[in-house]
């Protein structure tokens, strides 16, 4: 009868919904368990300058679940932040690059490479988040302005004054900054103008499709004279064509990183190709 059938219907909806929670709880205590079972790794995506050479790289986080196998960030940073387990992760993720950066320190190719790290907004609200780098800094050893930050647009909405200080707070001990997924967010210019930010990261979107060209064209085309009448470097994430490149390179655009020139690999890899 139509009653039970409407129940029926209603359970099976509930029997879903059930199945999606459990599901992340799953996922939530997997992430809980990675990090002391070593199931991170860092992945890094080189970055070009206009002639073509590596100048650095992006740090991107993997996780080798020992069933799903790879889990995309795009799925465990979001449930990590929600955790706050994207605390220990994101220092963890602090820590590999700065070892690494160490580890160049006083090898000729590599000493002027930069290595970018991606941060949550979780992490930087933390009221000690400049101190927990400055101190990893040191432990390491690391010249500080061999590491670059990531923020991304859609932080800058939270607590301005905070933002700024603790962004004047990184510049001061010489860490890079650099404003991630630009052009997504809404931050306003005449703020932008206060920060002391080294690098806009025009999102992959206005990159995409830039050949068949109008509108991304025109908005990857001002957000390069945007960042350098502030006096920033801009770079171009998510290039995958040699058509995309070339037009970029002709706005002027200074920085370039997409699957066109490398896609994110190991370590091992990447310094292999720089022998
Ligand atoms: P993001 O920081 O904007 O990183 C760029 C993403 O675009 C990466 O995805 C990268 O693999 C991908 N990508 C690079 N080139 C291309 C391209 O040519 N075409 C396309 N379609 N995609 C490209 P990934 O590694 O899956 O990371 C996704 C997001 O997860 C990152 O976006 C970042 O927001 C976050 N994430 C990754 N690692 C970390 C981390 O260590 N900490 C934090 N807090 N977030 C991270
Ligand atoms: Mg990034
Ligand atoms: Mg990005
Ligand atoms: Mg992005």
């Amino acid at each position: 009868e139509a009653k039970s059938l409407g129940r029926s219907r209603y359970c099976f909806y509930q029997t879903g919904m059930q199945e999606r929670v459990l599901e992340r709880v799953q996922l939530e205590s997997d992430l809980r368990q990675a990090l002391v079972n070593g199931e991170f790794t860092l992945h890094v995506q080189p970055q070009w300058n206009a002639q073509r050479s590596m100048v650095g790289a992006e740090a991107l986080l993997r996780w080798q679940h020992p069933e799903r196998g790879i889990v995309s960030p795009g799925v465990f940073i979001p449930l990590a932040e929600e955790s706050r387990l994207i605390l220990p992760i994101g220092e963890w993720v602090l820590r590999t690059a700065c070892q690494w950066l160490s580890e160049w320190r006083f090898n000729e190719s590599m000493s002027d490479f930069i290595l970018s790290v991606n941060v949550s907004a979780v992490q930087f609200s933390q009221e000690d988040f400049v101190q927990q780098v400055q101190r990893i800094l040191s432990e390491y050893d690391v010249v500080a302005g061999s590491l670059q930050l990531e923020l991304t647009e859609s932080m800058l909405a939270h607590d301005q004054q905070d933002i700024i200080t603790k962004m004047s707070e990184l510049k001061a001990l010489g860490v890079q900054i650099s404003l991630d997924d630009f052009g997504t967010g809404y931050s306003s210019l005449s703020y932008l103008h206060q920060l002391p930010i080294d690098q806009l990261k025009i999102d992959q979107s206005f990159v995409a499709n830039i050949e068949q060209g109008e509108k991304n064209a025109s908005l990857a085309e001002s957000i390069i004279s945007l960042g350098h009448n502030l006096g920033m470097e801009v770079i171009a994430e998510g290039v995958e064509t040699e058509v995309q490149f070339n037009w970029l390179a002709e706005q002027g655009c200074d920085l370039f990183q997409g699957f066109g020139l490398a896609k994110p690999m190991s370590i091992t890899e990447l310094l292999d190709s720089l022998k």
